[in-house]
């Protein structure tokens, strides 16, 4: 079972094949796409490919597109502009050219890094993405954003690039952390919240089934998720206004990212407080019923994500730390607040004490 999402761009479309086969297959697909590929040169991180590094490199292999790679060592605090260099010296080294193509293998980090490289060396070359964490399948492979971090922030330095396609193997999750899981669950809660009662319903009535991991689902819920995306990037590619819509949660969760150090929460976990706190923000403005708080709470606990700021973290350090957010340098901060399940409104207009009371009535 395979399923094609195309992302359709201004001037551009590429597709995101969702499959439970496609990394063997990863050396066919491109012979077939990409029938000018002579060479290929494929980013990964240790982790990764370990597990799958071979699949990926004999399947280039039987299709004589003659792959070199390089890895990175895993973590969030190697996407950096150092490693980015050093990538550009082996694809120098390996004499890529304009003619070769990019393969990133692996999670967001692996994806947001190879993207800007492959963006950057030789003013771009061609990329595909393959996704294997739960967040990278519905988040950041969708919609072109590339970047490296910056330590004055996340994903400062960086641009968008979109790769010739993306290929997604919903088996790589079988070895993902349950932790990863859930935390990319977080993203997908968001696009039902945001965008789709119908994708929230799924999603609320299947979730055991989902969590089984069975192909059949998670390529029903990924192609769920990438359509939804699809749909908003296509609107607004460089985030000038709708696109925002995205960032439900994450004002507030990258608040709790900064001020824990990036230490406590993995990023969905602190997507999934900050759904519930913008969610909260719009009920005391009068937009949400309570209900659907409720509703959106159970849900997020049942996956096992946290929905709660805990009383060590103060109301003014959350809004001192959403000040220092890199949306942000203007003085009005867009907040999502939803109006229902599956409908929200992008808005400057709300209000610190707001935001410090439904934090303080925790
Ligand atoms: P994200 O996609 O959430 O940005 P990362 O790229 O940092 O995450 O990946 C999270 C962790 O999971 C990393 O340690 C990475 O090496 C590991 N990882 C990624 N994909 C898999 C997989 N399919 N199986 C096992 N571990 C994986
Ligand atoms: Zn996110």
């Amino acid at each position: 079972m395979s399923y094609e999402v195309k992302i359709n761009l201004r001037n551009d479309n590429y597709p995101i094949i969702i499959g439970s086969q496609n990394l063997k297959q990863a050396g066919k697909l491109i012979k077939n796409l990409l029938p000018d590929t002579v060479r290929t040169f494929v980013i990964s991180d240790t982790n990764v490919f370990h597990i799958y590094g071979d699949r990926l490199i004999n399947s280039l292999q039987e299709s004589q597109l003659k792959p070199d790679y390089e890895l990175l060592p895993a973590g969030e605090e190697n996407k950096n502009l150092l490693n980015a260099s050093k990538f550009y010296n082996n694809l120098l080294e390996h004499q890529m050219d304009r003619s070769s193509l990019l393969i990133s293998l692996g999670g967001g980090v692996v994806g947001d890094l190879a993207g800007f490289v492959a963006a950057t060396y030789m003013r771009g070359i061609k990329f595909v993405q393959i996704p294997t964490t739960l967040l990278a399948q519905v988040d950041s492979s969708v919609g072109g954003k590339v970047a490296v971090n910056h330590e004055a922030g996340k994903n400062l330095i960086g641009t968008f690039y979109h790769p010739e396609f993306v290929l997604t193997d919903v088996s790589t999750l079988k070895t993902l952390p349950k932790a990863e899981i859930n935390s990319g669950m977080a993203e997908v809660i968001k696009h039902g919240m945001i965008l789709d009662k119908d994708y929230y319903n799924y999603i609320e009535n299947n979730l055991s089934m989902l969590s089984d991991l069975k192909p059949s689902n998670l390529i029903q819920l990924l192609k769920g998720s990438c359509i939804l995306k699809g749909r908003v990037v296509k609107e607004d590619e460089k985030e000038n206004g709708y696109r925002k819509i995205l960032n439900f949660g994450h004002t507030i969760g990258h608040a709790l990212e900064i001020i824990t150090d990036y230490k406590e929460y993995k990023h969905g976990e602190a997507v999934a407080i900050g759904m519930v706190y913008n969610c909260k923000l719009a009920h005391k403005m009068g937009l949400l019923d309570y209900s659907i708080i409720d509703r959106l709470i159970t849900l997020l606990s049942k996956v096992g994500l946290p929905t709660l700021i805990p009383k060590k973290i103060k109301a003014d350090q959350v809004l001192k730390a959403i000040r220092k957010d890199k949306k942000s340098y203007q003085n009005k901060i867009p907040m999502i607040l939803p109006k229902n399940i599956g409908e929200a409104i992008i808005t400057n207009e709300w209000l610190d004490e707001d935001l410090k009371s439904v934090i303080q009535e925790n």
